[in-house]
């Protein structure tokens, strides 16, 4: 376990960077602003000289966007960090900084799927290569290494099965071959997880997931030391401007507040539902990082201070109707994409596929997101739907 950084979790949440706020006012305001002015030729000239530490124009600095990225850093213990339009924006953003034209990458191969595309199709074309790896065991790592490695993209755990890497042993050999590496800590949250800490260079998050946490926002974060993300932000950010509207700011900075009571209602909900599942007749397996029977459980609590809502389980079954059948019954869980909100969903695999071509390792595996709601509600709501699978519905 390692512990939270730097200034208290609440200080930062609620109170960091906010207390003089113009007026007295309690909540930040918005600078909804596109340009900033000056007040002489010398001014103008600084500023147009260092971007990054001036407010110039939105693309570059806003005082609202930087306010939120201001506690974003602190919860990871970063020097700094970048809000983006979007989690695949702030990935991809975190692998250009890391390759150029005749690298190689080794992947995670269960990485978020816009990730995998983004390596498989779009960076094939600028002849930068990859590896993929399970990722469970760091010697995987170790043994993909060319001498033209430049990256280690991991994401721990993998959101539809669970694979955790051992963030301290994969630092550690990435470091040995001076190999920069980058961790999408969506799951997680830096609430439960953080990677710097460990010795992993760069995190990445999706904060239209818990950092948003309200299904209300889409976004994304860069973390990494100050010399890093000057470099994200003059070669990557500025040119290819996937810029962060100050409202998304500002919606993220309110959603923020209330992350330190959201995550552990979200562990609690998920570890009692997946408990559930795991000793219902109907389910082969449940993939939850924190049930004893998960098979890298004492990793999960080495490097993770606890676990959030998402996981997985297989119903005992071979037919897709059945899969519907199991879905379609559910009243409180909504059928949809994403998660990290306060709402409980549902997301067969199978649902990806045409009905008559659903790969058989894909067929049985359902996603589920533990909201915050009552968990007893949400127990009775799977339950009703096992009835309906066994014709009692
Ligand atoms: C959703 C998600 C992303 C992409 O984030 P967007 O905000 O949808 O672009 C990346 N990684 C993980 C693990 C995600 O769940």
């Amino acid at each position: 376990m390692t512990s939270h950084p730097t200034l208290p979790l609440t200080e930062i949440l609620l109170h960091q960077g906010e207390r003089d706020l113009p007026f007295n006012a309690v909540s930040p305001p918005i600078f909804q602003t596109s340009i900033f002015c000056f007040p002489s030729y010398d001014a103008f000239r600084d500023a147009l000289s260092d971007e990054e530490s001036h407010y110039l124009y939105t693309r570059g600095n806003n005082p609202t966007v930087n306010l939120c990225e201001e506690k974003l850093a602190a919860l990871e213990g970063a020097g700094a960090a970048k809000l983006v339009s979007s989690g695949v924006a702030a990935s991809s953003l975190a692998i250009l900084g890391s390759l150029k034209s005749g690298d190689h990458a080794v992947v995670v191969e269960d990485c978020y799927s816009w990730v995998r595309y983004f390596f498989d199709t779009y960076l094939r074309k600028y002849n930068i290569e990859h590896t993929y790896v399970e990722g469970t065991d760091p010697a995987e790592f170790e043994a993909a290494v060319r001498p033209n490695t430049k990256l280690f993209y991991l994401e721990s755990p993998t959101t539809f099965t669970f694979k955790l890497q051992d963030l301290a042993a994969v630092a550690s050999i990435a470091k040995k071959w001076g190999i920069r590496t980058v961790i999408d800590n969506t799951w997680a949250t830096p609430y439960f997880q953080n990677p710097l800490a460990l010795g992993i260079d760069v995190v990445v998050h999706s904060a239209s997931k818990y950092i948003g946490g309200n299904s209300d926002v889409i976004g994304g974060v860069v973390a990494a030391s100050k010399p890093v993300m000057k470099e994200l932000f003059e070669h990557q950010f500025l040119p290819l401007g996937p810029v962060p509207d100050p409202f998304a700011a500002w919606l993220i900075m309110r959603n923020l507040r209330t992350l330190h009571l959201r995550m552990p209602r979200h562990f609690e909900n998920a570890l009692a539902l997946a408990t559930m599942l795991e000793s219902h007749a109907a389910v082969e397996e449940v993939l939850y990082p924190f049930l004893p029977s998960f098979p890298q459980y004492e990793l999960a609590k080495r490097q993770m201070r606890g676990g959030s809502g998402l996981f997985s389980f297989r119903l005992k079954t071979k037919r897709v109707e059945e899969v519907k059948t199991f879905v379609d019954s559910l009243t409180l869980f909504k059928r949809a994409v994403s998660w990290g909100g306060y709402e409980s969903l549902i997301f067969p695999a199978a649902v990806k596929f045409a009905d008559d071509a659903v790969p058989a390792d894909r067929l049985s595996l359902i996603r589920l997101h533990a909201g915050i709601e009552d968990v007893e509600l949400l127990k009775k709501d799977l339950e009703h739907a096992f009835a309906a699978l066994e014709g009692r519905g």
